[in-house]
């Protein structure tokens, strides 16, 4: 196992991407692997839409979903070998991955009050990492994390991402491919094309086509770049 020497400030390492790149088993390998604590933000989009739905806010009026945001506690575990997600104490990372949840959060996450209020908390947790994190998201790089030691921006053409989120939910049949497909491609033009903190690479990010790459293999190119860019994880 690699290990991250804290020499001055904590590591951070960003992983951005849309839906289904596979963005989420990577970070939180690479973040095992070396040590560090691992941050799913989209979870905690997923926490506070989960919330909204379940306090019966209407997620289509942004002003509501402003005012209502303030007020669930969300809590990220953020160890990588079993990261948590709670909300006002309660586990809900079971029904943060239902249909529902993920029908609403693109209109949740568009709401600059919502995303002011995560982004603080995700700054938190990465000061509070003892020895750094990974976080992985659409906006780590370009908004939450500018200053990342590394940022890679992960990506795969839609038809894989639809075919690896199906084997991950058990679907084999074409007519709910098509369903998944449809709904990654509506994601990824919402998430695209909000005006706060659209998905978008950062300048200074390594792009990572996944269409071709299993996910070892994903994880030991960016390991390398870990080893190759940032100065406090020394190379094996
Ligand atoms: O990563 P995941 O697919 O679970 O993210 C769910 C949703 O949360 C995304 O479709 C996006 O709308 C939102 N999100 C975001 N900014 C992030 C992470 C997720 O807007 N940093």
């Amino acid at each position: 196992m690699d290990t991250a020497d804290r020499s001055d400030a904590p590591v951070i390492v960003v992983l951005d991407g849309p839906a289904g790149t596979g963005k989420s088993t990577v970070s939180r390998e690479i973040a095992s692997r070396l040590g560090l604590s691992f941050l799913d933000t989209g979870a905690m989009y997923r926490a506070m839409t989960h919330w909204l739905l379940q306090h019966g806010v209407d997620v289509d009026d942004a002003d509501a979903v402003a005012l209502a945001s303030v007020k669930p506690v969300i809590r990220s575990g953020t160890d990588a070998s079993g990261p948590t997600i709670t909300v006002d104490g309660r586990d809900v990372s079971g029904p943060i991955r239902g249909a529902a949840v993920t029908a609403a959060v693109s209109a949740v996450s568009a709401v600059p009050e919502v995303r002011t209020r995560l982004v603080e908390l995700q700054r938190g947790s990465a000061e509070a990492a003892p020895r750094g994190i990974v976080a992985e998201g659409r906006d780590m790089g370009t908004v939450v994390f500018p200053r990342a030691d590394l940022k890679v921006f992960l990506t795969a053409s839609a038809t894989t991402r639809a075919a690896r989120r199906a084997a991950q939910l058990g679907v084999d049949d074409p007519a709910g491919i098509a369903e998944i497909l449809a709904d990654i491609e509506r994601r990824d033009a919402a998430d695209s094309g909000r005006a706060t903190s659209p998905l978008a690479k950062a300048e200074d990010a390594v792009e990572v086509d996944t269409s071709e790459m299993a996910p070892d293999e994903v994880i030991e190119h960016i390991l390398g770049l870990v080893r190759e860019r940032v100065a406090a994880v020394p190379s094996r």
